[in-house]
């Protein structure tokens, strides 16, 4: 009997609590009478986040943050054992299982208190808890639901390089490993509970694939298995024509492109982790994305090709954990080979360069990186031109934290004319200003600059111009 692979992914709010892990578990329940399945697991709501909290406290040499994070972590686990879990021998199992971890978690954060050092292999080992925490849980509400599961870490199966806190997967490790162990459980009827954010590099050394990447595992997953599907289950419906928390009358899409997907994620779209559709590219793999509240709505198809008729402007997206950075002045035309200077150093301090846009002027490059990455970057591009510096040719390397990247995404949008106009007029309109545009080299995006206080007025002027909204189902 050939039944289809399916890889479904629960994140964090669809595990957050009893009740949701209950819901979750029908969902799969159900949709394992049909399909062989693969489970991803991300940590209950809020876990990773106290987690990253508990690590920093201990880093600053606080030694009761671990114990007490563990106490809090056993609580909220049992809480939601006890409700759903009530043969005996079952319970007692997963209730170790969980000890093991929080054990775990208590001698981390003991180590780093004592050290008073973070190291990023330390803070992924420390992060990683909290889907090492749900998986055997929602393994064992599944088997109590009467459907097998076991509970599988991903450092069994996804192999990845040594970049702590964003890894790689290695393709061909991943993919035998995760054949040699979940196909055969698939055979015999088991569901694996995976935890997802997780990988090992060949050595064994856990490794975390950035925040948010428990969806890039669904997918890292389903192309190593040749899976038919991947399922992404989350707290909206599918993905939107807009954030729904900033512009409440945002739609959902019943099928995007896989560019269109990525390019939303890339520009801060949270629904998918922004690697997400890297691992099925190749195979064209398609990826639902589903709300584990509402299962009957169908949600968002993210296909190779998206609809047939699908050009044109289809969602918008923000960021607004980026900074801008300028580097300038009129005596910068004679500085040699100021671009090309100017994004070695960002690549030589990792910094990720989102937008960049050239003034008309000339007499300025600005570029946007993540919030994260931007004082590093201004201190290492003050060291590359202190000479111009102090030689006035650069007469300024400034930061402006306080932006926001709106853009407004579509298949060859290129091919329709005036997109651009449109969204400037619009915005123009609703007096917000605009201080960088850049049409990315990609025909499906164009991004501008706007300040961090306008941010959901310029997405709301442009979610109106073009009809992206409920009441009037969008035609561009
Ligand atoms: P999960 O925990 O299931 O991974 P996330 O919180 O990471 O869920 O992502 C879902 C959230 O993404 C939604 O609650 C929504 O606020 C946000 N989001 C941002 N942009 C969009 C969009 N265009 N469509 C849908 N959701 C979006
Ligand atoms: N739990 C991880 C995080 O909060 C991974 C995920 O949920 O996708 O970042
Ligand atoms: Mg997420």
């Amino acid at each position: 009997m050939n039944r289809p692979v399916r890889v479904m992914k629960f994140g964090g709010t669809s595990v957050g609590d009893a009740s949701s892990i209950a819901r979750a578990a029908q969902i799969v329940a159900q949709a394992s009478r049909e399909a062989s399945l693969v489970v991803v697991v991300s940590a209950m709501r809020g876990v990773t986040n106290r987690l990253v909290a508990a690590a920093t406290c201990a880093e600053a040499g606080d030694r009761e943050e671990g114990a007490k994070l563990a106490g809090e972590l056993r609580n909220q686990h049992e809480v939601a054992l006890k409700s759903l879990i009530q043969a005996q021998e079952r319970r007692t199992s997963v209730t170790s299982r969980l000890n093991e971890v929080l054990a775990e978690a208590q001698r981390l954060c003991e180590g780093t208190a004592l050290l008073r050092e973070l190291t990023p292999r330390s803070l992924d080992s420390i992060s990683s808890l909290g889907e090492r925490l749900s998986a055997p849980l929602v393994a064992g509400v599944l088997t109590e639901l009467g459907v097998p599961a076991e509970p599988i870490d991903a450092t069994e199966l996804i192999v990845t390089d040594s970049h702590h806190g964003g890894a790689e997967p290695l393709r061909d490790k991943t993919r035998a490993r995760s054949e040699s162990r979940l196909r055969p459980l698939l055979q015999e009827g088991i569901v694996p509970v995976v935890t997802g954010f997780i990988g090992a590099t060949p050595e064994g050394v856990l490794t975390t694939l950035g925040r948010g990447g428990s969806d890039y595992s669904a997918t890292i997953l389903g192309a190593a298995l040749g899976a038919d599907e991947v399922i992404i289950w989350t707290d909206v419906d599918g993905v939107l024509t807009a954030d729904p928390r900033l512009v409440t009358d945002a739609r959902t899409i019943p099928e995007i492109s896989y560019r269109e997907a990525a390019e939303l994620a890339y520009f801060g779209a949270k629904v998918l982790h922004p690697k997400t559709l890297r691992a099925v590219m190749e195979a064209g793999i398609p990826v639902w994305i589903r709300n584990s509240f509402a299962p009957e709505r169908s949600g968002t198809k993210i296909t190779p090709q998206g609809p047939a008729n699908g050009g044109g402007v289809k969602a918008l997206t923000a960021m607004s954990d980026a900074a801008l950075i300028s580097v300038g002045g009129p005596g910068i035309v004679g500085v040699p080979d100021v671009v090309g200077r100017t994004f070695s150093t960002t690549a030589a301090v990792r910094a990720n360069v989102l937008l960049i846009s050239q003034s008309s002027s000339q007499n300025d490059i600005c570029f946007i990186v993540s919030s994260a990455d931007a004082r590093r970057t201004v201190e290492a591009l003050r060291e590359e031109f202190s000479q111009d510096l102090a030689h006035h040719n650069v007469e300024h390397i400034t930061l402006d934290p306080k932006i926001a990247i709106v853009a407004v995404v579509g298949e060859n949008m290129r091919g329709i004319p005036g997109v651009a106009g449109r969204t400037f007029s619009a915005l123009g309109r609703d007096n917000v200003n605009i201080i960088a545009i850049a049409q990315g080299s990609s025909e499906s995006n164009i991004s501008f600059v706007v300040d961090r206080d306008s941010m959901e007025s310029a997405l709301m002027a442009a979610h109106r111009e073009f009809n992206l909204g409920a009441a009037r189902a969008g035609s561009e």
